[in-house]
């Protein structure tokens, strides 16, 4: 089993991700993208998208925009209770999420369970603490032109939150795709986007971040089916986790939510757990949410929500199944599942065996020798064919041939292709496999 810190190194090393605003010594609970992250992201977002939107007929995508009206916080019950449970040592001051730092306690916990678990501050020892507080998660922010010197009421009129799931952006246009693209139940919105969690203490590199994108899709069915929907949505998870990311189904847990932990608008709710490097950790979740928000939406803003069958003319109000997925979680998820070192040759290798779907570049082409004009001539030409053929294709004539493999597999290429002298006598290349390293030759016009 993999360690962290291995992948959060290799991550830096490589050009994956790396800590934001890393030359101002980082910013708590963000994470940047490097040009091999953002293309392995993209591939994640990208399959999602096929998989649940483009191969279907009863999907169909939205992109809403972050700021929202701040009804639609109130609606959704977020500015009431999207709230984690803070606890501050009185000693040195230093604030915890509670239920992070006591064993076998919940978010609901109160003060007198937290005082009875004798926990000791992270940071000074002491036992020594305030009150619990429930902390609003949301990120709020001024929109429009307010002044620091503006009074209270004309800042408060004009506060805006970034949105902190993008859920909401996905009811927001229920009645506008309704209105416009009079889908048959069941159908479904689905939308990729960032979210925004002002996390007390992030952590776990990109398990726990303050800004993070989502992948969510709001699947409206019949009150009276949802059993029937939830049960296929469930599959259709494990479809898309194992055959297109390519998850390794033991690593893969179902968690049945108990009623007291699940979220205030669910009344079932799967969590997805999977075997990170550093423990058991949510991976996604399955909730069926009634119709909590489209009712919540109707009260709050007066207007109907309701749904009326082309058929018969019945007019009813539909439930909700949510499947949600936090991109950097999967990212991760698919990392771990890849990650491995074993020796070669004596030595020590760390390889990447992502899925060929996923793999930032396909093939990596190079010349076995940089100094040798034709066969850096015949190299490029290869490179040139393949890149038309794949389009994730890298170049690479650095170091000697070994330290170029070692670089491959780090980065999860499956393929190496080197151009040698034999290549010029018979169009041949040899191809160099990422997982068994076994070279075979191969002519150039069967690659
Ligand atoms: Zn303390």
């Amino acid at each position: 089993m993999s360690k962290l810190e291995d992948i959060v190194s290799l991550c830096k090393r490589r050009g994956f991700i790396f800590p934001g605003s890393d030359v101002y010594g980082g910013f708590a609970g963000t994470w940047d993208f490097g040009p091999l992250g953002v293309t392995l992201k993209k591939k994640i977002m990208d399959a999602w998208w096929r998989f649940f939107v483009e191969e279907r007929d009863d999907m169909y995508g939205v992109d809403a925009a972050i700021l929202m009206n701040p009804r639609t916080w109130e609606a959704s019950g977020h500015t009431a209770t999207f709230a984690d449970p803070l606890v501050e040592c009185k000693e040195c001051k230093s604030r915890f999420r509670a239920d992070k730092i006591a064993e076998g306690i919940s978010e609901s916990v109160t003060t007198e369970e937290f005082l009875a678990t004798h926990t000791k501050c992270p940071v000074c020892g002491k036992e020594d603490w305030g009150p619990i507080r429930k902390f609003n998660m949301m990120f709020a922010t001024h929109v429009g032109a307010v002044l620091p010197d503006d009074d209270a009421d004309v800042a408060a009129k004009n506060i805006a939150y970034l949105r902190p799931e993008t859920a909401q952006g996905i009811f927001m246009n229920y009645k506008n795709v309704v209105d416009t693209f009079y889908p048959s139940l069941p159908f479904g919105l689905a939308q990729q986007g960032k979210a925004f969690r002002n996390e007390i203490s992030p952590r776990d590199f990109i398990l726990r971040d303050r800004e993070c994108s989502q992948m969510e899709i709001e699947y409206f069915v019949r009150p009276e089916a949802w059993e029937t929907e939830f049960e296929k949505m469930r599959e259709l998870q494990h479809e898309f986790l194992e055959g297109v990311m390519g998850l390794p189904v033991e690593m893969i847990h179902e968690y049945e939510v108990p009623e007291g932990d699940r979220a205030h608008y669910s009344k079932r709710t799967i969590d997805y757990m999977f075997d990170y490097p550093n423990g058991e950790e949510e991976l996604m979740g399955l909730a069926y949410r009634t119709d909590f928000d489209l009712s919540n939406i109707a009260r709050e803003s007066g207007k109907s929500m309701e749904y009326r069958d082309k058929n018969t003319g019945e007019v009813l109000v539909p439930h909700v199944i949510e499947p949600s997925i936090g991109v950097e979680r999967l990212f991760l998820a698919v990392m771990s599942a890849a990650y491995g070192e074993d020796e070669i040759g004596g030595g020590k290798r760390v390889v990447l065996r992502l899925p060929e779907n996923l793999a930032p570049y396909k093939f990596c082409v190079s010349p076995l020798l940089k100094n040798k004009p034709e066969l850096v001539a015949k190299a490029r030409e290869v490179y040139g064919l393949l890149r038309e053929k794949y389009g994730d294709v890298t170049w690479d004539d650095s170091g000697n041939i070994g330290k170029r493999y070692r670089k491959q597999d780090e980065i999860g290429t499956p393929k190496c292709v080197v151009v040698d002298f034999d290549s010029l006598e018979d169009d041949t290349v040899t191809v160099r496999d990422r997982d068994t390293t076994e070279q075979v030759r191969v002519k150039i016009d069967e690659l």
